[in-house]
C-alpha cells in the first residue's frame, strides 16, 4: 500500500506545472465544461482535485527541494517563481471554480454525507471573498512580513560573537545562574529597542483587519476571522470556555511544577555555596530568594542535557525500533519512508532550519525535514512528524486531496499523539533512568504550553473584541492576563519586557487567532494517550480510523472516531490533568 501509485485521468502526463500556459487549459476546461447532474458534478470535483494535487504537489517538491539546500540558488528561484507566477493565478481560478460549483443546479443533489464538509468550506470561502479586500490582506500581509524582517535581524553580542536570539536560547539551560540571567537580560534588550515599532506594526494591523472585516459584512474581526478559518465546530464561547477551564486546571499545575523546579534550585544553590566558600572567593552567602524569568529552563539538579544519538542512523533506527514495538503497520510505513528516500533529518550545512512534514499530493506520500543536533527534542520531532506522515499514508485512498488534510486542530491530535505513545519507549535510547527523565519533560512541556496557549488566545479576544483600544489599555490586559496564567516568576527590575512579552508571539502578528489550534489538539492527544495506557490495541484502531478520515468529517466526528471528546469543558480536562499529574508523582526528578 505504501508504495502504491495514483495514476492520473485528466492532467496530461507531459504537462509542465511550473508553467502556467500549459495549467491555465486545464482550468479553462473545468470552468467551460458543462454540469448536468450530480454525477457530473462529482467528476468535475474529481478532476478539480487531481489537478489541484498536481499543482500543490509542484510547489511541495520546489519547497522541498529548496529547503534541503539553501546555498542553491536555482532552487530557491524556482520556487519563488512558482510564488509569483503560478500560485496567485491559480488563487483567482480557484475562486472561479468555487463559485461555479456554488452556482450548480446539482450541488442540492450530493449526497449530503460525503459532500457536506466540502460543501461549508466552499460557500465561505465564497460569501467571504470582497475584491475591495485583496489590497488590504496583501498589506496586512506586508505588515506580516515586516515583523518577521525585525525579528529575524535582532541579534547581540555574547561571548565576543554576534547570536542570533534563537542561538541564546541554549544558554538558559546553563546550570550557572549568572550566565542564564546575563544571557537572557541581553535577549530582552535587544528586543525592548523595538518595542514601539512592534505596536505601531500591530496597532496598523489591527485596523487594516477590522476594515477587512468590516467589508465583508461583520462587526467583530473575531467572528470574520473564525469563519475564514472554517471553525465550523467551536464558536467563540466554546474558545472562551477553553480559556476559563485551563485557567482553573492546568495553570496551578503548571505553578505547582515551578515550585518545584524553585524549591530543586534553591537546593542546588545551596550546595554550591557550601561548594564555593571552599574554592573560591566569590560571596558565598547569595542566596536563592525567588524563581526569576531565566530559571525556567535549567535542570534544576545540574545534569548535563540528554544526549539520545549520536548520529542520523542512530536516530533513525531507534525511532524504529520504537514503531516495531508499538504496531507492525506503523513500524512499516516509517521503514517505506527510510528505503524510499522521504527523511531528510540531519542538520548541514545549507540546510533550512525548523522541521516539517509535507506531503507530495500527487504522489500521495509525506517527506519529513528535519535538523536533528542530538538532543531529546530532536526524538520528539521525529516522533512527532512521523505522526502527521501516518496520517498523510492513512489518506492515501481518498479521491479528493481537500479530504486527504484534516484541519490542524486534528492534524496535530495524529502527531502529538505519536509523541505520547512513544513516551514509555524512550529506553530505546537511554537507561531506565534518562528514559524516565526524558518522559518527564515532555509531560512537563505539555503542562507549561498550555497556559500560555490559553493566555495567547484570551489576549487576542480582548484585543479584536475592543476595537480602538490604546497601548496603554493592551498593556494593562496583557498584565492581566499574566497574573492569571503566568508562570510566577519574580520579573522586579524588568517591567518593561513583562509588559511586552507578547511581542514575541509570532501568530499574533503573522496568523491572528491561529495558535488555539494546538491546545485543542494536546487536549485530544492526551484522552488518547489514557486510553493507550488502558488498552494499547484499542487505542491504536481508533488512533488509524480517525486519521483515515482525512478532513472529510467534522471535527467533533474525528475526535468521536479516534476515542476522544471534542470538547472544553472541566469535564474533559480535568481528568487529563489528573492523569499528567499522578504520572508524574511517580516518575523519578
Ligand atoms: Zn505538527
Amino acid at each position: 500500500m505504501s508504495t502504491e501509485t495514483f495514476p492520473r485521468t485528466f492532467v496530461p502526463a507531459d504537462i509542465d506545472l511550473g508553467d502556467w500556459e500549459d495549467i491555465e487549459p486545464l482550468f479553462k476546461v473545468l470552468l467551460d465544461r458543462q454540469i448536468d447532474n450530480p454525477e457530473e458534478l462529482e467528476q468535475w470535483l474529481l478532476d478539480n482535485s487531481e489537478l489541484m494535487a498536481c499543482i500543490s504537489e509542484e510547489r511541495s517538491e520546489r519547497y522541498i527541494a529548496m529547503s534541503c539546500d539553501t546555498a542553491a540558488s536555482d532552487k530557491e528561484r524556482a520556487y519563488l517563481d512558482f510564488l509569483e507566477n503560478i500560485a496567485p493565478r491559480v488563487k483567482s481560478c480557484v475562486y472561479a471554480l468555487n463559485t461555479k460549483y456554488v452556482a450548480s443546479e446539482s450541488r442540492g443533489d450530493l449526497n449530503a454525507d460525503r459532500y457536506g464538509v466540502l460543501d461549508r468550506e466552499v460557500t465561505a470561502e465564497i460569501e467571504l471573498f470582497r475584491e475591495e479586500n485583496i489590497p488590504l490582506q496583501t498589506e496586512v500581509s506586508k505588515l506580516a512580513q515586516q515583523y518577521q524582517k525585525i525579528t529575524g535581524a535582532m541579534t547581540v553580542e555574547y561571548k565576543d560573537e554576534e547570536h542570533t536570539l534563537p542561538q541564546m536560547a541554549k544558554y538558559l539551560e546553563e546550570t550557572d545562574r549568572d550566565v542564564r540571567q546575563q544571557a537572557w537580560k541581553l535577549v530582552i534588550s535587544r528586543r525592548l529597542q523595538d518595542r514601539d515599532e512592534m505596536d505601531a506594526i500591530f496597532d496598523r494591523q489591527l485596523q487594516l483587519r477590522q476594515q477587512i472585516a468590516a467589508n465583508a459584512g461583520f462587526d467583530d474581526y473575531r467572528s470574520y476571522a473564525f469563519k475564514s478559518m472554517m471553525r465550523f465546530d467551536y464558536n467563540i464561547e466554546d474558545s472562551e470556555h477553553f480559556q476559563e477551564t485551563v485557567r482553573e486546571l492546568v495553570v496551578p499545575l503548571y505553578r505547582d511544577l515551578n515550585l518545584r523546579q524553585f524549591g530543586m534550585l534553591a537546593e542546588e544553590s545551596k550546595g554550591k555555596s557550601c561548594q564555593s566558600v571552599v574554592q573560591s572567593s566569590k560571596d558565598p552567602t547569595v542566596e536563592f530568594r525567588t524563581l526569576r524569568p531565566w530559571d525556567l529552563e535549567v535542570d534544576p539538579l545540574g545534569r548535563d542535557p540528554l544526549r539520545p544519538f549520536e548520529n542520523i542512523e542512530r536516530l533513525e533506527s531507534g525511532v524504529q525500533e520504537i514503531f516495531t514495538r508499538l504496531d507492525p503497520e506503523l513500524a512499516r510505513l516509517f521503514a517505506s519512508m527510510r528505503s524510499q528516500g522521504d527523511l531528510d533529518l540531519e542538520s548541514r550545512k545549507g540546510k533550512a532550519p525548523g522541521g516539517y512534514m509535507s506531503t507530495r499530493d500527487e504522489k500521495r506520500r509525506p517527506f519529513i525535514f528535519m535538523n536533528a543536533a542530538g538532543v531529546q527534542r530532536d526524538v520528539e520531532t521525529l516522533l512527532h512528524e512521523a505522526g502527521h506522515a501516518f496520517h498523510a499514508f492513512a489518506t492515501q485512498h481518498e479521491p479528493l486531496v481537500g479530504y486527504r488534510h484534516s484541519p490542524i486542530e486534528f492534524a496535530e491530535v495524529a502527531s502529538m499523539t505519536m509523541e505520547l505513545f512513544a513516551a514509555d519507549e524512550l529506553d530505546v535510547f537511554y537507561d531506565t533512568k534518562d528514559a524516565a527523565r526524558a518522559k518527564r519533560k515532555h509531560l512537563e512541556s505539555i503542562i507549561k504550553i498550555i497556559p500560555w496557549i490559553a493566555q495567547i488566545d484570551r489576549f487576542q479576544h480582548w484585543i479584536y473584541a475592543n476595537p480602538g483600544h490604546s497601548v496603554v489599555d493592551r498593556t494593562a490586559c496583557w498584565l492581566e492576563l499574566d497574573r492569571a496564567f503566568g508562570a510566577q516568576v519574580d520579573w522586579s527590575g524588568y517591567q518593561e519586557s513583562r509588559e511586552s512579552y507578547w511581542q514575541r508571539q509570532l501568530h499574533l502578528f503573522v496568523h491572528p487567532f491561529y495558535y488555539i489550534e494546538y491546545g485543542i489538539a494536546q487536549l485530544g492527544a492526551l484522552q488518547l494517550w489514557l486510553r493507550f495506557k488502558r488498552d494499547q490495541d484499542e487505542a491504536l484502531r481508533g488512533y488509524r480510523a480517525a486519521l483515515a478520515l482525512g478532513g472529510s468529517r467534522p471535527l467533533p466526528e474525528l475526535f468521536e472516531v479516534a476515542g476522544a471528546r471534542f470538547d472544553f469543558s472541566a469535564e474533559t480536562i480535568k481528568p487529563l490533568v489528573d492523569a499528567v499529574q499522578d504520572e508524574l508523582a511517580e516518575l523519578p526528578v
